[in-house]
């Protein structure tokens, strides 16, 4: 550890779960020497991705710059992106040069399988905000036609999907287009390879996902497993459709950086974690959000409200193991959406046995509004 026993604690990722673990470890240890690796200082609140193709969110609305927080939080940015490990942790390797600790935190997200045949034919809002803004574009300039939303999985591990900002998509078109007087111009279609899509937020969930579409007259294809994307059709093992525009969230896997350490790996691909964040066989490596795999029910979802909970466990337990302490901290399984359509929104809660479904609401759309302000807020 370092001469003046102020520990160095490197934090991977500038995401939700990374900025979690600052606050964190700032109020566990005013002294601690924490050092943030990041590509950009800047925080991208995902999950208003699906207010740009309505225009309701700009890129510029959901980026923060971090360099006040930082500040306040007496935090050293370093501009880089994380590439390998050395010292089984104790040194980070990133593109802009090596960084030792004494606790190392990896929270740098997960990232979208792009194995499917032609998949880039299809719009991916949820990768970017070039993204986002992309389907938006394309929706623009479509005068009709049929436009199929979909998601897809990781065939190696069934709980590393994202199916929520899906149906928010398809929804919040649904809405939008009708705003704009057009919506008797499109067909929309969704597609999933389960025959109950959305299954991990429970059966109340999927049955009233599956009766908002019906409701709008939402075709849907479901239980095939698909096959490819062409430029205008979609090819399942069962059928095939035609669509003047793919909207689809692919599988998710670890990321590539990780995959290239000796970190020990789960089967789909991210960097395994025991149920207090520790990465086995690695001294104060944690891991927490996207970026890991993590014991626990087969719903366990890929969430930003998961990432804060695995963050403060890490933290608790990184301190811990400074103390002489075993790392014994562990995280709660929660499962938390608002599914938006822009002018309603319907709550969808899982933890534990228990599954709550609130029906759509303009309260829940306020409600969703409302959270974003108050969480991007913490980080200006
Ligand atoms: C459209 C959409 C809607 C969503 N809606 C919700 C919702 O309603 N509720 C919810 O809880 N969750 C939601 N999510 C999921 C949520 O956004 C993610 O689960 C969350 O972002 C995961 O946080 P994270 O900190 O693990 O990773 P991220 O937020 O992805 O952050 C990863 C960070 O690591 C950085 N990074 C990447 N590679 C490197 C590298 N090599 N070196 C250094 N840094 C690197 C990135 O720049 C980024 O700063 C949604 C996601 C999307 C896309």
């Amino acid at each position: 550890m370092s001469a003046s026993n102020s520990k160095r604690i490197t934090i991977v990722g500038t995401g939700f779960g990374a900025l979690t673990a600052v606050r964190k470890l700032r109020s566990l240890d005013a002294n601690a020497q924490i050092t943030v690796v990041s590509p950009r200082p800047e925080f991208l609140y995902y999950p208003s991705l699906v207010w740009i193709p309505s225009r309701m969110r700009e890129s510029s609305d959901l980026v923060v710059n971090l360099d006040a927080f930082f500040q306040r939080m007496n935090v050293h940015y370093h501009q880089g992106s994380a590439s390998g490990l050395k010292e089984g942790g104790r040194t980070l390797v990133t593109d802009t040069g090596e960084l030792p600790n004494d606790g190392l935190i990896i929270a740098s997200g997960g990232r979208y399988l792009t194995k499917l045949p032609g998949i880039d034919n299809a719009a991916i809002p949820c990768r970017s905000l070039t993204d986002a803004e992309r389907f938006r574009d394309q929706l623009e300039a479509l005068d009709g036609g049929t436009v199929a939303f979909g998601f897809g999985g990781n065939p190696k591990e069934p709980s590393a999907m994202r199916g929520g900002p899906v149906f928010e998509y398809l929804f919040g078109t649904h809405t939008l287009l009708k705003k704009q007087k057009r919506r008797d111009r499109f067909q929309l279609k969704f597609f999933a390879p389960a025959k109950r899509p959305g299954q991990r937020m429970g059966d109340a969930a999927v049955d009233r996902l599956l009766e908002a579409m019906r409701k709008r007259d939402i075709q849907t294809h479901l239980g095939h497993p698909l096959k490819a994307f062409h430029p205008n059709r979609i090819e399942t093992e069962g059928e095939s459709f035609d669509t003047d525009l793919i909207v689809f969230i692919p599988g998710m896997t670890g990321s590539t950086w990780t995959q290239a350490t000796d970190l020990p790996q789960s089967p789909g691909g991210f960097v395994q974690s025991d149920a207090n964040c520790k990465v086995a066989g690695f001294d104060r490596v944690y891991v927490v959000g996207d970026a890991g795999s993590y014991p626990g029910p087969e719903w366990m979802p890929k969430q930003a409200h998961m990432a804060d909970l695995q963050a403060i466990a890490a933290c608790k337990n990184l301190m811990s193991e400074f103390a002489g302490e075993p790392a014994q901290a562990s995280f709660k399984v929660e499962l938390a959406c608002i599914v938006d359509s822009l002018d309603s929104g319907m709550l969808v809660a899982r933890s534990g046995t228990r599954s709550l479904m609130l029906p759509a609401t303009r309260l829940l759309h306020w409600s969703k509004r409302l959270f974003e302000w108050n969480y991007m807020r913490q980080y200006r």
